[in-house]
């Protein structure tokens, strides 16, 4: 093993792979219509670590929606450990001349996926070249897996873990390695959908109006979210996710309207389940309804995610906390977000799951930027991690 002082990768070769991934476009399609894909990003690595003794796959999901996969094969008896970060982009609408060219600039490398997460994916290269190459030699497989979508649905994690099996994840976002993430809320993204009845606008015996019934919806929702937010269970995952994201509903100025429809986002602690959420708004809903006359409405939920809690990460994460100390001078502080990740989905596979990355920042805006001695250590800290818990 190297010693503290010596990094196991110089900034000059961080900074390299990680400006050659920015340059290639890999806009997720489910946000922006038209976008990239994470094709040419697989193909590229596949050339990368092609002269490295490791397995490669890339494993197209959709057309265009590529995963890849490069696994150094263990001696045997260890356990098998994915790192996991995410080759796809939001889009570059707000900077659309700079995104893609990046840009050295004191201790920091901007562009569009610098932290968020191509420089993760490259952390997670240059520590699989190292220990393929120099070692030690791992019990246990090691699998990077640079996955496709986890900006719009996570189809490149979800397909992972329905096709493979690993024992433990550590899931790269950028973050700061001062601290390692151990649990984070889920969420919901749900419509609730108000039905009244359509009536010409002279007609208002005849009609009952969506869209007034909606509003009376939205006040009380409003009110039940602020007392949600008051008493978070889980005060280190930030308050309980709520707010409004999206209203639709009528037909005409000259027309009642029979359908309103509201989007809302609405976060779940690690033990609460949606159900329950979703439960209580129909509860608010069947309130308004006693008090408008032939209002009707129901919760319809779009998207579920779990929130995530290590668990089974024992042997993990005190690998990592020597490696902190050794190599960095650190206890990292366990903490938790009020985001969502993909570690919710390695975790609810049954795969033991930390969540960690170098410092960064601007994420999903003009001018992100990752802080490439961040981006050194954590390779070092996945290294001896690593060699730590497979060696
Ligand atoms: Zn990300």
């Amino acid at each position: 093993m190297s010693t503290p002082s010596s990094p196991v990768v110089t900034e000059a070769e961080v900074e390299a792979l990680i400006a050659d991934l920015v340059r290639l476009d890999s806009v997720t399609p489910w946000l922006v219509e038209g976008g990239a894909g994470e094709a040419a990003v697989a193909a590229f690595l596949a050339r990368w670590v092609a002269d490295l003794p490791v397995e490669v796959e890339l494993d197209e999901i959709e057309p265009g929606r590529v995963n890849f996969l490069a696994t150094l094969k263990g001696t045997g008896g260890g356990p098998s450990l994915c790192l996991n970060a995410h080759a796809d982009t939001v889009g570059y609408a707000g900077w659309p001349e700079r995104a893609l060219v990046p840009r050295r600039d004191g201790d920091r490398l901007y562009g569009l996926g610098a932290s968020d997460d191509k420089g993760c994916c490259a952390v997670a290269l240059l520590a699989l070249r190292h220990l393929a190459t120099r070692g030690p030699r791992l019990s246990g497989d090691l699998t990077v897996a640079c996955v496709a979508d986890e900006e719009g649905v996570s189809l490149g994690t979800e397909r992972l873990v329905a096709t493979r099996r690993f024992d433990l994840a550590i899931v790269l976002e950028a973050d700061a390695l001062d601290r390692v993430v151990v649990e984070h809320q889920g969420f919901g993204w749900i419509d609730v959908v108000v039905n009244g009845r359509a009536a010409h606008g002279s007609a208002p015996e005849a009609g009952v109006d969506a869209i007034v019934g909606l509003a009376e919806v939205v006040t009380r929702l409003g009110a039940w979210g602020r007392a949600q937010r008051a008493v978070s269970p889980t005060p280190r995952n930030g308050a309980t996710v709520f707010h409004t994201g999206t209203v639709r509903g009528g037909t005409d100025y000259a027309t009642y309207p029979s359908q309103a429809v509201l989007g809302i986002e609405i976060g779940t602690q690690p033990g609460e389940r949606l159900a329950d959420r979703v439960a209580e708004i129909e509860a608010v809903i069947d309130e308004v309804a006693r008090v408008v006359p032939g209002l009707t409405g129901e919760v319809r939920v779009r998207l579920e995610r779990e929130p995530f809690r290590a668990a089974g990460h024992e042997a993990l994460l005190s690998s990592l906390q020597a490696a902190a100390r050794r190599r960095l001078g650190v206890e990292l502080r366990e903490v938790g977000l009020n985001a969502w990740t993909d570690a919710a989905l390695m975790q609810s596979a049954g795969v033991a799951t930390l969540l960690l990355g170098p410092l960064g920042g601007n994420f999903h805006s003009p001018d992100e930027w990752v802080s490439l001695p961040e981006a050194v250590a954590a390779v070092d800290l996945l290294v001896e991690t690593i060699a730590g818990v497979l060696g």
